[in-house]
């Protein structure tokens, strides 16, 4: 049985005052929801503020981040190791987002490194995944996708995906408004888990796999009413307290 889970991504966004805001507010909002796990990725900037305020409310919320480097330690100006985040208690760490695959022209190999690196560190990588527009059109998506997960299936072995979790998220989606229906996502989620199966069943059964694309409490309850998906990567919606807290409100509905 996989449980579900939904993470907000706040990207480039906050301040001291709208961290601390925002915590406060999800936290309550969330009260007695049980049987989704819920992370935040805020700025690297505030992973302690968070942290203080996260332990301070015990709140069950999971801290996550946005990136990591390839290195624990050493010269590489402007770097973030995972052992930094871990000393501020983050665990799940996005990676191969779409911007930083487009902005900072980071491969399947980087990312898929970046993949093994978190793992050796015992932390959980949010592996995003997923199509451009143009690739969309021209019936690409699943190879994208396939291709994208080979970089690390066939450098760390299927098993590397236990106990990590894999976000599609297509591109034309994202910060767009124009979020995939929910039988396209679904076709396409169980189209990845096909792939892990010709692997192995077993970690394709396990495997979380997210929807990502502009994602909303209007929309959130059709995506998790699909067999294959099983949470949600939020960006702009994370960003309110009473939306956030409405889309994992609606994941813990439908899964249990
Ligand atoms: C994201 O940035 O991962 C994302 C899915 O953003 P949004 O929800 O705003 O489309």
């Amino acid at each position: 049985m996989r449980h579900p889970v939904v993470m907000g991504n706040w990207k480039l966004n906050g301040s001291k005052e709208m961290v601390s805001g925002l915590i406060k507010g999800l936290d309550a909002a969330l009260n007695g929801v049980e049987g989704v796990d819920v992370a935040i990725a805020p700025p690297v900037m505030y992973l302690d503020l968070a942290e203080q305020l996260l332990s301070k409310a015990n709140s069950k919320i999971i801290l996550g981040s946005q990136n990591v480097d390839l290195h624990n330690n050493g010269a590489f100006t402007g770097d973030i190791s995972p052992a930094m985040l871990k000393e501020f208690g983050a665990s799940h760490i996005i990676i191969g987002h779409s911007e930083r695959r487009e902005y900072h022209n980071e491969s399947d190999e980087f990312v898929a490194q970046k993949f093994a690196f978190l793992k050796e560190n015992g932390l959980t990588p949010v592996l995003c995944i997923g199509e451009s527009e143009a690739q969309n059109e021209a019936g690409e998506t699943v190879a994208v996708c396939a291709r994208q997960l080979d970089a690390v299936i066939n450098t760390q072995g299927v098993e590397a995906l236990n106990g990590a979790i894999i976000a599609y998220e297509p591109i034309w989606a994202i910060g767009t408004g124009k979020a995939a229906t929910a039988d396209d996502a679904q076709r396409i989620h169980a189209a990845i888990r096909a792939h892990i199966a010709e692997k192995s069943e077993e970690v394709a059964k396990n495997v979380v796999i997210q929807y990502g694309g502009s994602v909303k409490p209007e929309n959130a309850a059709a995506y998790f009413a699909q067999p294959d998906i099983d949470g949600a990567l939020v960006g702009g919606a994370a960003l309110v307290a009473e939306s956030f807290a409405a889309i994992a409100k609606a994941a813990a509905e439908a899964k249990n």
